[in-house]
This record gives structure tokens, sequence and C-alpha cells, in this order.
């Protein structure tokens, strides 16, 4: 049995990095940018975007202005400088910071488009920038009508180099979406009336769809960490690239009808052992998911964690810092203090573990928190 002191997670550079080439033959073998806002989905943005850039990956997404900081001055010393493109775009004041540490806004309304036309102007050269358009979503994006007014007046867009036009699909994951077909079409119209630089359509999901929607850029997230891209597929096609494990911290013998965790929402049917592991919901572990619901509802999902590669369900509330497991079918001498739990990886699938929390593998991954030791395998930077 693994033996751990403190909880851990593994991250596989070398999984990510084949399902990046998995992904680019997937795209007609044009190679992806890497989408690594929220810290890389939890994984670490640097040392994923530094293998990602050695696997020849030139392009990142980030969304928060401080993520692109951050990400410029880890990958300085590239040999390429990459493009990082920002998601929330030259938001009022942001404009100088931007263009001093050479990061790509994404564009998304007039206004934005202005301003960034007008730092052009004050430096007397062109910046970078990408036009997003609002074709679906009404979350961040051109809108329609604004669209129109860039049509009929280029020269809003003077000072501008346009690298990247693109917008994001809003069903991808259901294959045979309308909304999907019509946003293909929608967005397609509007790179007829915007035809410069690159235009990008696809997330994970949207990658497979077909090849009409690769276009000139894929983006993918969280088919690079492993998640399934489409929910349904009897086999998912990306390796699983992390796995995070924790120690047992106490084990005890409990008899039939004794109550566990916070509100005594479980107690126990039979005599049993009960585990209790490192690992709670400052780790990601969502509380809610094993919250009682009212009996309409029928029983929340059970939840499982896995000791030598056998599962073993969670009991009760989960606490701040701690869960209780069942380890009544397990030998004693199996489960001490010190031995290994996995919470996800070879045994606890990071979909697995996204249905039984009522979630999706993206919300799964960057709520991982802060408390793991983070090991990484094939990190080009540590040899
Ligand atoms: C997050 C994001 C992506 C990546 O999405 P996944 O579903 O994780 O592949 C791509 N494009 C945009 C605009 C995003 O916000």
């Amino acid at each position: 049995m693994g033996q751990l002191t403190r909880p851990r997670a593994s991250i596989d550079l070398d999984a990510l990095a084949r399902n990046y080439h998995l992904l680019a033959d997937r795209a007609g073998g044009r190679l992806p940018a890497g989408v690594v806002k929220a810290d890389g989905y939890g994984l670490g943005a640097v040392p994923v975007a530094r293998r990602l850039l050695s696997e020849g990956c030139s392009q990142f997404f980030v969304a928060r202005l401080d993520e692109g900081l951050r990400l410029r001055s880890a990958l300085a010393t590239a040999v390429t400088a990459p493009e990082i493109y920002v998601l929330d775009g030259a938001q009022p004041g942001t404009e100088d910071e931007l263009a001093a540490a050479g990061l790509v806004p994404i564009l998304n309304d007039v206004g934005q488009i202005q301003r960034w036309q007008e730092a052009a102007m004050a430096r007397g050269h062109t910046l970078p920038g990408a036009l997003h358009f609002d074709t679906g979503m009404t979350r961040l994006g051109i809108p329609a009508v604004e669209a129109d007014i860039l049509s009929a007046d280029p020269a809003r867009l003077n000072g501008i180099a346009v690298e990247l036009v693109m917008r994001h699909l809003a069903s991808a994951d259901e294959p045979g979406a309308e909304q999907s077909v019509e946003q293909l079409g929608r967005f397609r119209r509007l790179r007829a009336r915007f035809r410069q630089g690159r235009a990008s359509l696809a997330n994970s999901a949207g990658t497979f769809l077909g090849p009409e929607y690769h276009l000139d850029l894929i983006r993918p997230g969280i088919a690079l960490y492993g998640g399934a891209p489409l929910p349904g597929l009897s086999i998912n096609p990306v390796e699983s690239v992390v796995t995070v494990e924790v120690p047992v911290l106490q084990v005890q013998d409990v008899g039939a009808d004794v109550p566990i965790g916070y509100g005594a929402t479980y107690r126990t049917e039979r005599a049993t052992r009960v585990a209790t592991i490192a690992a709670g919901y400052a780790d990601g572990y969502h509380r809610a998911a094993t919250l009682a619901k009212p009996a309409e509802l029928g029983e929340p999902p059970t939840r499982t964690v896995a000791i030598g590669g056998r599962s073993v369900p969670v009991l009760g509330r989960i606490s701040m810092d701690l869960i209780a497991v069942d380890v009544g079918g397990l030998r004693r001498d199996e489960v001490q203090p010190g031995t290994a739990v996995e919470l996800l990886g070879p045994t606890c699938s990071l979909d697995q573990v996204a249905a039984a929390n009522g979630t999706i593998a993206n919300e799964v991954l960057t709520s991982l928190g802060q408390r793991y030791q983070r090991r990484y395998q094939g990190d080009p930077s540590t040899g």
C-alpha cells in the first residue's frame, strides 16, 4: 500500500503533451493554442505552458490581466516569445500594462477598441489585438450592432494589428445542438466582413464537432488536462493528467448506528471501520453534493475514493479539512495512518468524480486549492 506524509497532486506533463498532439491531429495537424486560465485549470499555468511551449505551442489564453503578466514573466527566457491572449480584454485603465507586457487583449466592445487604438497612437506604433464577437452567449464579445458600426467604419481599427478573429461556442458539448450550427454560420458571415488575422471558434468540445469548426486555430482547455471533451463518449480520447492522493489520518472501529460528521446526517448501518482522510471542501471536495436532500429528490450520489485500487464510499458530510470513508471492506493492515488514498486518478476518473459531484471536470480541477504538494513529471525546466 502506498504511504504519504502529505496531500499530493501528481501532474503528468508527458500525458499533457500527448493530449496536445492528439488534439493537433484532430485539427488537421495545425498546432492548437493552450488555454491556461485559472492557473492552468488548477494544475499550474507555468509548468503547463513551459511544457506546451516545448511541444511547439506558441499561443496561450488566460482570462485575467494578472494571469497574463505572471505567465509573461515566467516565460521571459523562452527562445521565441509566445502570444498571450487575455480574454477579459482591455479593461479601462489596463492598457499601459497590457502594452508594456506585450499581451494581446481580446477586444470585446467598441469602447475597448477605441481605447486600445488610442494606446497605439500614444505609442506611435501598432498594438496587437483580437476581435471577439458575441454570436450567441451574451457573455463577453462584440454585440451585433457594434459589429455593424465597425464594418461601416473600418478606420476604427487603425493602429490595431488584428491577430485573431474569434468567438466561443455555447453548446459545443451537446453534439447535434442546433445552436452550434447556427453559431458557425453566423461566425462565417462575420468572418467575411472581418478578414484580418486567424479565425478561431472551437474549444475542446468544438474540436470534436467536425473539421468545419477547426478554422485556423483551436483553443482546447479541459481536453489537454484529461477531461472528456464530449459527454457520453464511450472512450475518452485523451489521457488522464492528474492524480490526487491524500494520507489516512486516523482509523476507528465503530459499532452500528454511530453518527458520522457534522449534523449526524449519516449513521452506520452495521459495525465497521472508518478512516478519516486529509481532504475536505477546502481541497475541492465539494460539500454541497453530500448535503442531505429532500426525499423527493432521491438519494445524493454516492461518492467514492480508492485505496490500493479499490473503491470505498464516503460517509456523511464533507468538512473543511476532513472526509470520513468506510474501510470495513479492507483488511486492517491495508488501512493505517499514512496510507495513500486516491481522490482522483486511475481508479477515480476525472469525469466520474465530476458526475458524482454534480459538476463538470473543469470545476473539479479548478477547485483543487493550494494545499496539495504538486509534483510534475516531464517539466522541461527541471529536466
Ligand atoms: C475556457 C475557454 C476555452 C477552453 O474551453 P474548454 O471547454 O476547457 O476546452 C476556449 N475559449 C474560450 C473563449 C474560453 O473562455
